[in-house]
């Protein structure tokens, strides 16, 4: 059972945006998933720089393959895609919340 959610939580220097607005070298530290009405925060294991480009739905990696019904039938984007995990793309829903540190 997942305890009642202020969230998302952020640290210090931390800003949660639409994926759509991350911009390239915004620092991604999390990603988010709603859940009864929650915003819960899924910390990625490594930090990395977006580089967002326009979804590629034919894509067959490993990101793409673990979209559910759900994420596909919605507008998305790839903030990033590179050696981090085998130029796997980091795909997901455009109006998903998504928790940087911007460095700028
Ligand atoms: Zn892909």
């Amino acid at each position: 059972m997942i305890g009642p959610a202020t969230c998302p939580d952020l640290r210090p220097g931390e800003t949660a945006k639409r994926a759509d607005e991350v911009r390239k070298g915004d620092l991604v530290v999390a990603s988010t998933i709603e859940l009864n009405g929650h915003t819960l925060r899924l910390e990625h294991s490594s930090v990395y720089a977006a580089d967002p480009q326009p979804d590629n739905p034919g894509c067959g990696c490993f990101g793409h393959q673990a979209l559910d019904d759900e994420d596909r039938a919605r507008p998305c984007v790839v903030l990033y895609a590179g050696p981090l995990w085998d130029w796997s793309c980091d795909v997901v829903p455009a109006d998903a919340l998504v928790i940087v540190r911007v460095t700028r």
